[in-house]
């Protein structure tokens, strides 16, 4: 079997308190499925693991089960801020966007900056007029919203707090209790030249303040490759950028001589609960190995190597 293989994910959180819908569980693991099955036909093509995060991503970010791109969760002031990063392994060039709200797809955004500009990280209007001076397709800010959302928000302001995307009272029907669930997207991938990237994207936390970014844009905190390790993250943002937790997973297999799972785990069950933090990771290394950690109830995730059926979980232990 091939080294080369995709992984992802949809968000980690709590398991929802409603009655599960067994039939909406499947809705989740068919998209899972046929998002990693996408990623696996881009590599199997000969596609770049950097080409195959990008369209896991956006396949993702599309699909308004998952809190990134349309579906996204709502600011205090009931505005969409999106945040989006991508890194090519080979040559450690990132590309970012911070906080747009007229831009489709802020992956594909992010592409652009690291392709198209020398910057690494761009914010607001400035990113937007950027992207679409490249081409990308603009959308009306309310084409991310969606009901389900909007509800959300006013049960966060209810309780007047500043929700993940899996803090809160249960969402009817979504396997994970979609107010308890940290709803950030991501890839990571090797391809077959034994090449890395990795890609997150997200609508950040409900009712968080306007002008609030978490971690998902920032390389090093959500999202990193280097040569050895690609690495997306989901959480509580500002845990993960305190402990640059995707940075920390390459540090400690390069300084520390971990595996990669020993060095995933030791991020995920020590470095952010200790901050107080939750949530999860997933990571890929250059022989191939996936790790996809997570210290919530469930993660939605998949993963899976040339050659072989997807694999896809929401729960602990499934
Ligand atoms: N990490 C994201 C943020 O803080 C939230 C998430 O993972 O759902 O914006």
């Amino acid at each position: 079997m091939s080294r080369a293989a995709i992984a992802i994910h949809g968000g980690a959180g709590a398991i929802a308190r409603a009655a599960l819908s067994a039939e909406q569980e499947q809705h989740y693991l068919q998209a899972l499925r046929d998002i990693v099955a996408s990623g696996q036909t881009i590599l199997a093509a000969g596609g770049s693991a950097l080409d195959a995060v990008t369209e896991a991503v956006r396949l993702l970010e599309a699909c308004p089960l998952f809190n990134a791109g349309k579906g996204s969760v709502f600011t205090h002031a009931g505005t969409h801020e999106l945040d989006a990063c991508i890194m090519d392994g080979i040559t450690q060039d990132a590309g970012a966007v911070a906080g747009v709200s007229h831009i489709r797809h802020p992956i594909l955004a992010a592409r652009a900056v690291l392709e198209k500009s020398p910057h690494v990280l761009m914010i607001g209007a400035g990113a937007e007029q950027f992207a679409m001076d490249h081409g990308l397709e603009p959308v009306a800010a309310d084409y991310f919203s969606t009901e389900a959302r909007w509800q959300q928000l006013q049960r966060a302001q209810a309780i007047q707090q500043t929700l993940l995307d899996h803090d809160g009272a249960a969402q009817e029907n979504a396997p994970l209790d979609n107010d308890r669930k940290l709803g950030t997207v991501g890839a990571v991938a090797i391809d077959s030249a034994g090449h890395l990237a990795a890609a997150t994207s997200t609508g950040g936390m409900t009712n968080k303040q306007v002008g609030r970014v978490g971690d998902s844009p920032l390389p090093g905190a959500g999202c990193f490759s280097n040569g050895r390790v690609a690495v997306s993250c989901t959480g509580t943002g500002e845990t993960f950028i305190r402990t640059q937790a995707a940075y920390d997973v390459a540090a400690l297999m390069e300084y520390g001589g971990l595996t990669l799972p020993q060095a995933a785990d030791r991020v995920i069950f020590e470095k952010i609960p200790a901050l107080g933090g939750s949530g999860g990771l997933i990571a890929i290394d250059a022989d191939g190995n996936i790790a996809l950690p997570f210290n919530t109830e469930g993660m939605y995730r998949g993963y899976g190597w040339l050659g072989a059926s997807p694999v896809v979980n929401i729960y602990r232990g499934s």
